[in-house]
């Protein structure tokens, strides 16, 4: 029996050699769906807690395959990680979600910024600022309509580099937001000098809520750290009312999840913010 790093599960040769084949022919089915352009946006509402309306959304992929089934991104996103598609798929993401903020400001609603999802690879990519500042300029939407989420793992991994490549993003008016926050064993010595605006606290901290005086005190503590430090906080994977109770009297800015809304096609998202611009 082997140890698999990546969740801990034991596999047994012969699992290990089904897997990996498994593996395989999910890679090249996911090859041939970058280029047949099999992938789907879908977005997910972050909603203000004192007023409930939306303050933006999340674009999060999905993939609809021609033939046989889907996978979900937790899946398929670590595999193009590895294999490094995950350059050619994520530059289509930023473009298409940019394209759709600016489809929202066309059909006359308010200001809605669209967060997209940096992986790790992206972000470490030479050529990330330029490829953000191109789906600006392609898309024209402003930058301070665009934020991009990067995981606490991806900053912490990176050394001199990225507090400069943070800062020629800001530069471009971006926002950004440290995704899955608490979950990157980090020193929070860097949140004093990278140039961050939000930050997302993990659902795994949010599933204890009312339930685990432990995880009560770790999100009122980095949500008072967030205040203290003029960062907008998120709560990620708010399932049920008590939690939002909880989030609501910790005086935490925003929530995420699937009380408020789970994620949707561009086309249900844009009904959902009619409805609220119209009221
Ligand atoms: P993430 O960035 O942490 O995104 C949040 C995930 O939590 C999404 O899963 C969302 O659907 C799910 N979620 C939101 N609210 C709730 C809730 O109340 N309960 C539960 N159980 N889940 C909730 P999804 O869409 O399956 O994506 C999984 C991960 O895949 C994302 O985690 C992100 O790391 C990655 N991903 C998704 N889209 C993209 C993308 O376009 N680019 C990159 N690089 N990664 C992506
Ligand atoms: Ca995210
Ligand atoms: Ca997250
Ligand atoms: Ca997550």
């Amino acid at each position: 029996a082997k140890e698999n790093g990546r969740n801990g599960y034991q596999f047994h040769t012969l699992e290990l050699t089904r897997a990996a084949e498994n593996r395989q022919a999910l890679e090249s089915r996911l090859h041939r769906a970058i280029t047949a352009e099999e992938f789907e946006l879908y977005y997910q509402p972050q909603v203000d807690v004192a007023s409930g309306r939306t303050l933006g959304f999340e674009a999060l992929v999905r993939w609809r395959p021609e033939s046989g089934e889907g996978v979900s991104p937790a899946v398929f996103i670590p595999l193009l990680e590895e294999t490094g598609l995950i350059l050619a798929l994520g530059d289509w993401v930023l473009h298409e979600a940019c394209r759709q903020a600016v489809r929202w400001r066309a059909a006359g609603l308010d200001k809605v910024p669209v967060s997209v999802n940096l992986s790790p690879r992206q972000f470490q990519h030479l050529d990330v600022v330029e490829l953000v500042r191109q789906a600006l300029a392609d898309s024209g939407l402003p930058g301070e309509l665009l934020e991009l989420e990067i995981t606490e793992g991806a900053l912490m991994a990176q050394n001199l580099e990225t507090q400069e490549r943070l800062g020629e993003l800001k530069a471009l008016g971006v926002q950004l937001a440290v995704d899955d926050f608490g979950t990157g064993y980090s020193s929070l010595a860097y949140l004093s000098r990278f140039p961050i605006d939000k930050l997302k606290i993990d659902k795994s901290f949010i599933d204890g809520l009312g339930q685990d005086a432990r995880a009560d005190k770790i999100v009122a503590t980095i949500i008072a750290m967030g205040q203290g430090l003029d960062l907008r906080v998120v709560a990620e994977g708010v399932e049920n009312a008590s939690q939002l109770e909880l989030l609501r009297s910790l005086g935490c800015d925003a929530v995420q999840g699937y009380l408020c809304g789970r994620p949707v096609p561009a086309a249900l998202a844009q009904v959902r913010l009619a409805r609220e611009q119209a009221a």
